[in-house]
């Protein structure tokens, strides 16, 4: 028998799904986050599960709630903690990167601050809560309503062995081929998944979708890989798709704007690209260049931003080499 589920006020007996809102004030602003509590009837691991730390990112949203609906908790050896909604400002509001209040990007925040802004404190809630409170930490992420991306998976390493280990073998199970393996030394850049890899949870980033929309395989491919981990971990069946062969890739380069302007790339996602090769400029409004750009390295363009709009300091592409 599994122990009882407890997650702040809600709680899931063995065998049994729980699924409710938690509501905090947050700075005077009403947060109501979603949350599945899916108990094992046997003991085993306890996952978590967030999407939507961007609000505009939607087939996580999607695949999020399937998961919670969906698995089966007579079935289940451990338990899960389903976030499908982490971030319900920024959802609401359909906002890219940044959470309205304060105009600050979550996902930049963590292990966030109890006495900062609004997205800090959210981010202190979400780190002592939710991304801190199982045995493996899984976010899912979508591209956001301005990027398309070719899916990927990233990991975090730190000093702590045996987490890295789990967290690769997170990674492998996914069943997503483009694999990152981001070495921990240096700053952790406040992400979910870095700042609890730091606290010595495995953590695992995974990324499909993109430009606000949301496809069913998408949905899947997200969905998909949550379980092929569980079965990894002997929590749950396995599915009858393996998924793709992992590709372990070094590292990123990224572009990213230097002027306000209109982006006008000569590449896309999926293209394999040379040291130097032009990857596109920035124009004024009437045709003049302000910035041109070439790749910094040889590799395959992951993640490009789409939109005509950019602005000084917007990421415009990252190119993961092997
Ligand atoms: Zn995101």
């Amino acid at each position: 028998m599994s122990d009882m589920l407890q997650f702040n006020e809600l709680s899931a007996a063995p065998g049994t799904t729980t699924r409710g809102w938690i509501t905090r004030d947050i700075t005077g602003i009403e947060v109501k986050m979603p949350v599945y509590l899916v108990n094992g009837s046997m003991p085993g691991p306890k996952l978590v599960v967030t999407a939507g730390i961007h609000g505009g990112e939607y087939p996580c949203v999607e695949a999020a709630t399937r998961l919670g609906r969906d698995v089966d908790p007579t079935k289940l050896r451990g338990q899960m903690i389903i976030v499908p909604s982490a971030n319900p400002v920024a959802f609401k509001a359909r906002s890219i990167y940044i959470t309205p209040p304060d105009g600050l990007n979550l996902n930049r925040q963590f292990p966030g601050d109890p006495n900062g802004t609004f997205t800090q404190q959210w981010a202190d809630w979400l780190f002592q809560n939710v991304i801190t409170a199982g045995d493996m930490y899984i976010d899912m992420h979508g591209g956001d309503m301005i990027e398309a991306l070719v899916p990927f998976v990233a990991i975090t390493t730190t000093d702590n062995e045996a987490a890295n280990e789990t967290a690769e073998k997170m990674a492998r199970a996914y069943g997503i081929r483009a694999m990152l393996v981001k070495e921990g030394a240096g700053p952790i850049g406040g992400t979910t998944t870095a700042s609890a890899a730091q606290a010595g949870v495995p953590a695992l980033l995974t990324e499909a979708g993109g430009q606000g929309v949301w496809h069913e395989h998408e949905v899947d491919i997200l969905q998909d890989g949550v379980r092929r981990v569980m079965s990894a971990f002997d929590m749950y069946e396995a599915i009858n798709d393996p998924g793709e062969t992992v590709q372990r890739l070094g590292g990123w380069g990224w572009l990213r704007a230097e002027v306000d302007g209109l982006f006008y790339p000569t590449v896309g996602i999926g293209d394999m690209v040379e040291k130097g090769q032009d990857m596109g400029n920035i124009c004024d409004i009437f045709g003049e260049e302000l910035q041109s750009s070439t790749s910094p390295v040889s590799g395959e363009i992951l993640f490009l931003v789409t939109s005509l709009a950019m602005n000084s300091g917007d990421p415009l592409m990252a190119i993961a080499y092997e």
